[in-house]
């Protein structure tokens, strides 16, 4: 179900494209008899598409139909093209070329389904035109050889079924890479673990779960000890590599619903969602020796981590509070030598 903001803008959208229909109908009402002749059919067709556009933006206007919108109004952009060819040269008119923009623009407006309709329409609404172009002459009178038409309205088909296809290939793409800067915005560059943003994210989710229902939830806060003398003895490159080398063992110690981030520059969070401080001491401990046994592949010097660790408390607790109450925990046991785990109270 689409939420409330989208609906808006659907509507919003959907409004716009009745308004622009009307305008171009009105624009040409008025101006293309000052180009061509304008036979009286081309008048009552369009004063027809005229009156259906508009009882269409009063309906859209006064009653919110969030699925019906868009396709109602992009098929209405349609029907009115299509009459408007019929009666200026069918497949031969020159505004025949708008056509195969359609389906993209339906695309990019609508979605998949939207455009396959428009797709539809107007190849067949193009296959129509052609079979009957012998009994199309153009707003200029002239009339077109057979064979001609057949061709053009062979290749506006194609054109029109290789738009609706690219207006696919189109959105899977956009939906790739408005999914990838999802990601990117949530995800730490140098170790692929989430960032503080996704943390957030994650772990607002995970503490109003354990509020709704009650249930424990505990906090890891680790920092690598003395990570200083690694840079300052192998360089920053080396330290880098070191850092996305924790961060895998620690991504792979810890369970499938459990969340990892780097919290800042050698210091890493991880959430135990319905874990309580007991059980979270283990899991902590397991890290506190995985991670004392790790090999790098860069040198050969042991590291340790310091961990400070929380638990969900029952009333009026935050994200906030947890981190500060694991940090505090930390720092003792920085103070206490470091390469241990420290509970919070
Ligand atoms: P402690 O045991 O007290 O935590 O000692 P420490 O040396 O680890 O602590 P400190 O906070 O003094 O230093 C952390 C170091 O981590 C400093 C900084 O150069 C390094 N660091 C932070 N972010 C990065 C990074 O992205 N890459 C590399 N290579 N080093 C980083
Ligand atoms: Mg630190
Ligand atoms: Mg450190």
């Amino acid at each position: 179900m689409p939420n409330n903001t989208q609906v808006d803008l659907n509507h919003k959208l959907t409004l716009r494209i009745i308004e622009l229909s009307i305008i171009t109908i009105f624009f040409a009402l008025i101006f293309r008899p000052l180009i061509v002749d304008l036979p009286i059919q081309f008048t009552v067709i369009i004063l027809l598409d005229l009156v259906i556009v508009t009882a269409l933006y009063v309906i859209v206007r006064f009653y919110i139909l969030p699925k019906l919108e868009i396709i109602l109004s992009l098929c209405t952009a349609v029907i009115i093209l299509l009459p408007t060819l019929a009666l200026s040269g069918g497949v031969n008119s020159q505004a025949a070329c708008i056509l195969p923009l359609c389906p993209i623009f339906a695309a990019l407006i609508g979605g998949y389904r939207e455009s396959l309709i428009i797709t539809i329409i107007l190849a067949l609404g193009v296959i129509l035109a052609t079979i009957f172009s012998q009994h199309i002459t153009d707003l200029t009178g002239e009339i077109h050889s057979q064979q001609k038409s057949i061709d053009r309205g062979f290749w506006l088909t194609i054109s029109i079924i290789f738009s609706g296809v690219f207006g696919r290939f189109f959105l899977k793409r956009y939906a790739e890479l408005t999914q990838q800067l999802k990601n990117e915005n949530i995800q730490d560059p140098l170790t692929g673990l989430f960032n503080r943003r996704g943390l957030n994210l994650h772990f607002s989710t995970e503490l109003d779960n354990a509020n709704t229902a009650n249930l424990p939830l505990s906090l890891i806060l680790i920092d690598i000890d003395y990570f200083k003398k690694i840079n300052d003895m192998y360089g920053h490159d080396i330290g880098d590599v070191c850092l996305i080398e924790i961060a895998n063992t620690l991504s792979q110690a810890i369970r499938k619903n459990d969340i990892i981030a780097r919290f800042g520059g050698e210091e890493f969070i991880i959430i135990l969602p319905n874990t309580a401080k007991r059980d979270a001491a283990v899991i902590a401990d397991t890290l506190k020796t995985t991670i004392e046994k790790q090999k790098f592949s860069k040198f050969s010097l042991a590291l340790t981590i310091t961990q400070g660790l929380t638990e969900r408390h029952q009333d009026n607790d935050n994200a906030l509070k947890m981190i500060k109450r694991a940090d505090k925990a930390l720092y003792r046991g920085k103070d206490k030598g470091r390469n241990c785990v420290e509970l919070s109270e």
